[in-house]
């Protein structure tokens, strides 16, 4: 029998996501963001859920080569453009839309040689200090991009670095409209946050969901996943494998982390760090045993954690443990709170599912 642990990807839910953010947004078209292999779920797995988003974008050549061989014919974006200038020519094979952030980019345009003329993706750095031209320098930079024969549709994209907090998108909403009034070209601004607590204040024409189309809140804490009514696309369950019965001053894992205040039972579950679950997670992290919420006790170790069984009498080996996403009777165990109790988010453990779980699609 292969280890117990298996993340499961459910398409319905990403298909139910997408649904929330043309919700959010009805008048604009949806990038479905699947860059670092769709968050973790793996790009062809995630298709078949996120199939009717207008366009898929991501980082990696490979990515996209991947996409279209999945018969993907819509657009294609490439969030940071060309790597090198031989980039340009697997666009103009591909058909990529490729963002344009810096004056090199532009260069290798200029020396491109090509058929059919780039679709391409300004962005201007309104204060995320990341990519892209900095207002002052951004028209000059659409003029010369207008006049290169190898560019065809010009539009215009920024990033923001606070749309999920109190700062918020004001003030880069504000230099973006100032040094755009005039341009011509469609818009692209908002994320996931932005878009679901924004939405349709922004003039976005295409705004870019990554981590709400895998059912993680963008702004957790300040709303949750029940909140923005999402379902999680992934969920990452295990079996117990053993059963201890602690006595009062007994401790548990490396570093005797954890030293039981009573006499408790705790459950051994498969899934360790090298799966990819947070080693940072410490004691009371919640795992769903059997439907029932419980918590961790002591440290992650590499192939194994500790469950508290004292809600869950009934539980034994064999008893189905849910890391997170979707567990028994209809049980559900947000990504965010897990990400929370590791002192990290949600999109750094979808991420960082290791190769060494086995995954499965539920339709
Ligand atoms: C990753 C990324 C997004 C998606 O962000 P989410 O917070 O996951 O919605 C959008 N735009 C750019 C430029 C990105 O790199």
């Amino acid at each position: 029998m292969p280890r117990p642990i298996e993340a499961v990807i459910h398409v319905d839910a990403l298909a139910h996501n997408l649904r929330r953010v043309r919700a959010a947004t009805p008048d604009a078209r949806v990038w479905a963001v699947v860059k670092a292999d769709a968050y973790g779920h793996g790009i062809e797995r995630a298709f078949a859920g996120l199939r009717g988003a207008d366009g898929f974008a991501l980082l990696d050549l490979t990515e996209a080569e991947r996409l279209r061989a999945l018969d993907w014919r819509g657009p294609v974006l490439l969030l940071e453009g060309a790597f090198e200038p031989r980039d340009l020519e697997l666009c103009s094979r591909l058909d990529l839309w490729h963002v344009v952030h810096c004056a090199q980019q532009i260069d290798w345009l200029a020396a491109h040689k090509t058929q059919s003329p780039h679709r391409v993706f300004l962005k201007m750095n309104s204060g995320m200090n990341r990519l892209g031209f900095r207002p002052e320098a951004f028209r000059s930079a659409w003029v010369r991009l207008n006049a290169l024969p190898q560019v065809g549709e010009v539009s215009l994209m920024t990033h923001f670095s606070d749309a999920d907090g109190a700062r918020g998108v004001d003030h880069q909403m504000a230099a973006f409209d100032a040094a755009t009034h005039d341009l011509t070209g469609e818009r692209s601004v908002s994320n996931s946050a932005a878009t679901l607590r924004h939405g349709a204040a922004l003039r976005s024409d295409w705004v870019r969901a990554g981590i709400v189309a895998y059912g993680s809140a963008p702004d957790f804490p300040d709303h949750d996943t029940a909140h923005w009514q999402l379902r999680p696309a992934m969920t990452l369950r295990t079996r117990l494998i053993a059963v201890q019965h602690l006595a009062k001053g007994d401790t548990v894992g490396y570093g005797s982390a954890f030293t039981a205040p009573a006499p408790m039972r705790i459950g051994i579950a498969a899934c360790g760090y090298a799966d990819g679950y947070p080693r940072h997670a410490g004691t009371g992290t919640p795992v769903l045993v059997e439907g029932t919420r419980t918590g961790t006790v002591g440290r992650v170790s590499m192939d194994m954690l500790a469950v508290d069984l004292t809600p869950v009498p009934q539980a034994d080996t064999g008893s189905e443990v849910t890391l997170w996403g979707e567990g028994a009777a209809g049980s559900r165990l947000p990504i965010d709170e897990v990400a929370r109790a590791a002192g990290t988010i949600g999109y750094e453990l979808m991420c960082a599912l290791a190769p060494r779980v086995h995954v499965r699609v539920a339709e």
